[in-house]
């Protein structure tokens, strides 16, 4: 059975139980970190981890470990999980309170560290490409909540979600309140316009995905020209490709936004390049997993 890391100890998964008084449980007062693995390797795991306590900072949650134990947590789970490859859950929650939210009343954090299997889109997707719909939903706002901080409230997401399932699609694109372009509901959006490879200015309010960096990172090697800039509904219906990208997900076209067909409506050539590439990278550089044999108590 598998291991679940639970505020410092592994336990089987069956047991790696946590209060229904949990703030996280009952107020979504929480973080989270979803992180891969590939080949033996955890991809960006500081990028992760430094989001992870960000977000925390923002919440006024203290995270009960540093940033390196952190990282070890994640690496001796995967170990323990016999995981090379894989994704791996982090979750700081607010912890057993009352049933006020008054978070202060909250005293200890739980931390959670699953790491498992998971397959976001089945292989055919990567050649006929997803179906997406603009939600009615907006990204939620800095007034609000800032959107790059990765809290448990996804809640705003789920009805974006919720609106896609409805219509039949795979994923919602969400605009920002002022009807900019800003992202799906688990993934960062870029398209392709005339050679030129456009994502949303993070000023917009957007998560600031990993994958999206370094897909940027990327595009930059290959001599790709980028904008970060203002997008709307009519330069996603004129792309010429479009994708989405996630740590989840990882790079993934789409092909039909709110029923019009998108470039050649299978994926683009310069999606494919990039998708290629991220595969690559992906698989040369990573904080290192421990064989299981050397996977230590923590
Ligand atoms: N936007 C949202 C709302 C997300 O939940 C995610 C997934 N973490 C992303 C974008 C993509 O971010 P990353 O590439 O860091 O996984």
């Amino acid at each position: 059975m598998s291991t679940v890391y639970l505020n410092g100890s592994f336990v089987p998964k069956d047991q790696a139980k946590v209060s229904v008084f949990d703030h996280g449980y009952l107020y979504g007062d929480g973080v989270f970190e979803g992180i891969r693995a590939y080949a033996g390797r955890i991809f960006r795991l500081e990028e992760h981890i430094d989001r992870l306590y960000d977000s925390a900072q923002a919440i006024c949650l203290n995270v009960p470990m540093t940033k390196p134990e952190m990282a070890e947590v994640c690496a001796q789970t995967c170990a323990r999980n016999g995981i090379d490859d894989g994704y791996i859950r982090l979750v700081v929650s607010r912890g057993e309170g009352n049933l006020g939210l008054d978070p202060n009343l909250a005293k200890e954090p739980n931390v959670v560290c699953i790491a498992s299997q998971i397959q976001m889109y089945p292989e055919e997707f990567i050649e006929k490409g997803l179906r997406l719909v603009t939600a009615a939903t907006r990204r939620n706002y800095g007034e609000v909540l800032a959107p790059q901080v990765k809290s448990c409230n996804y809640l705003p997401n789920i009805m974006a979600c919720l609106e896609a399932r409805n219509a039949g699609a795979h994923e919602a694109i969400c605009m920002s309140r002022e009807g900019y372009l800003a992202e799906c509901t688990g993934d960062n959006i870029f398209l392709v316009k005339d050679g030129v490879l456009k994502t949303p200015h993070h000023g917009v309010g957007i998560l600031r995905g990993i994958t999206r960096k370094a897909v940027l990172e990327i595009a930059a090697e290959l001599e790709i020209p980028t904008e970060e800039t203002f997008l709307n509904r009519w330069d996603v219906y004129s792309a010429d490709e479009i994708f989405v990208t996630g740590t989840a997900a990882e790079l993934v076209p789409v092909t039909n936004v709110d029923a019009r067909t998108i470039g050649n409506g299978v994926q683009g050539p310069m999606t494919r390049r990039l998708r290629e590439a991220f595969h690559r990278l992906v698989r040369t550089e990573g904080y290192p997993i421990p064989k299981p044999q050397e996977a230590q108590a923590i």
